[in-house]
């Protein structure tokens, strides 16, 4: 594990001391259900063998400071200022620094605890989640700040709040209004498994995947295309979710069924329903997923990859001709389904593969790629692992 090593490394030129242990959080992929998390509805993630690590100690003096191997310069404030700094003078602090320091203000308050109770901390953190590839980086280097927070500072938070405490600093503290998949995954997550999120109740079921029994490996397809979550597509398919379930009279999108669609379609314009259409369906193909899965094994939920992607490209449109072509590539290359994956406008997709295809279908992707002018795309396959822990 490199990740663990370099944290190490970057503690010790930091301080020049040993840290106290070094703690990990995986980034994740979502194997169906995307942009249904904001809506109450359900999405199947896995977490990844990428892991975001952090080296931690204790200090003494009341200062938190955080260190990446990112960014050359390490970032310091007084745990006492946290209040004040988040949410309203964020932008004082460089962006990156705003996730971890944003969990600690995030943490102290969700276990009830006062700045003036706790010391400060130091924090290293080394990566090897690419950013903004869709795999949530964001989650992972969250999770890891929270495990370590939570043993240094003896906050006793579970798994779930520490999913909660990251979402809140990534909304709040960072300013990137998402959903609370990417943690819940990161937090919850099993070798070899999926967590079936509810995002109304946050009932988190554990999903076996049967991948590796079945022969099949996931290819993550990084088309390389930078998304932001914090700027325009994504605020914008936010509102029409909203608007939709205004006019339908419900809470959430959650809330209406494939059965209500033909009403929806009389009462909104056409985008608002096609945004409408996409996470309705989208619901339902998380629940079939689950179903198929079990009955049949994974070998057969590749339809329903392809009809998400489908769903997103057409009704949502947050594809971008990149990952339509990861996509076409794939499948005509032997792919049981591909689809794209994360909050669309660039990242990567995905494509599920028998194990002796791996190599071809990833060469015929690389080949569509150059054929199209693109630049070369990053693939790596991916598998299903635990979630945050102390290394
Ligand atoms: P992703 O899809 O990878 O989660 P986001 O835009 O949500 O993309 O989050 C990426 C941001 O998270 C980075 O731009 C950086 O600010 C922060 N980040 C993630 N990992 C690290 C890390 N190891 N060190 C410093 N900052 C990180
Ligand atoms: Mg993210």
């Amino acid at each position: 594990m490199t990740g663990h090593a370099d944290a190490r490394s970057l503690f010790e030129g930091l301080t020049g001391a040993q840290p106290a242990g070094t703690w990990s959080a995986p980034g994740r992929v979502n194997l169906i259900g995307e942009h249904t998390d904001y809506n109450d509805g359900f999405v199947l993630p896995f977490a990844i063998q990428h892991r975001t690590h952090v080296a931690a100690a204790l200090r003494e003096d009341g200062i938190i400071r955080v260190a990446s191997t990112f960014d050359a310069a390490a970032v310091e404030v007084a745990v006492a200022d946290l209040d004040t700094i988040f949410p309203e003078r964020r932008d004082e602090i460089v962006e990156w620094a705003r996730y971890p320091l944003g969990v600690a203000w995030a943490a102290l308050a969700a276990a009830g605890r006062d700045a003036a109770s706790v010391p400060g901390a130091d924090l290293a953190f080394a990566s090897d989640v690419p950013v903004g590839a869709g795999l949530s980086s964001s989650a992972a280097i969250e999770g890891a700040a929270a495990a370590a927070l939570d043993e240094l500072w003896d906050l006793d938070l579970d798994a779930v709040t520490r999913a909660r405490v990251g979402r809140t600093a990534e909304n709040e503290a960072v300013g990137a209004p998402t959903g609370i998949m990417d943690q819940m995954a990161s937090n919850l997550g099993r070798a070899d498994a999926a967590i079936f999120l509810d995002c109304r109740s946050l009932e988190a079921q554990v999903v076996d995947l049967g991948f590796a029994a079945a022969g099949l490996e996931l290819l993550v397809m990084d088309t390389g295309v930078k998304h932001s979550h914090s700027t325009g597509g994504y605020r914008e398919r936010r509102e029409a979710c909203e608007r939709g379930a205004a006019i339908m009279g419900v809470p959430a999108l959650r809330d209406v069924t494939v059965a209500d669609l033909p009403r929806a379609q009389e009462l909104m314009d056409d985008v608002t329903f096609r945004r409408v259409r996409h996470i309705v369906t989208e619901n339902q193909r998380v629940l079939d997923t689950i179903a198929v899965l079990h009955d049949q094994g994974p070998g057969a939920i590749g339809g329903l990859l392809v009809a998400s992607h489908v769903s997103m490209r057409d009704d949502f449109e947050i594809s971008v001709p990149e990952l339509d072509t990861a996509v076409e590539a794939a499948l005509a290359a032997g792919a049981v389904g591909a689809r794209m994956t994360g909050g669309g406008f660039g990242g990567a997709a995905i494509a599920l593969v028998a194990h002796d295809r791996v190599d071809h279908v990833a060469d015929a992707v690389a080949a569509a790629f150059a054929a199209a002018g693109f630049a070369p795309p990053t693939q790596f396959t991916v598998h299903p692992s635990d979630g945050a822990r102390r290394d």
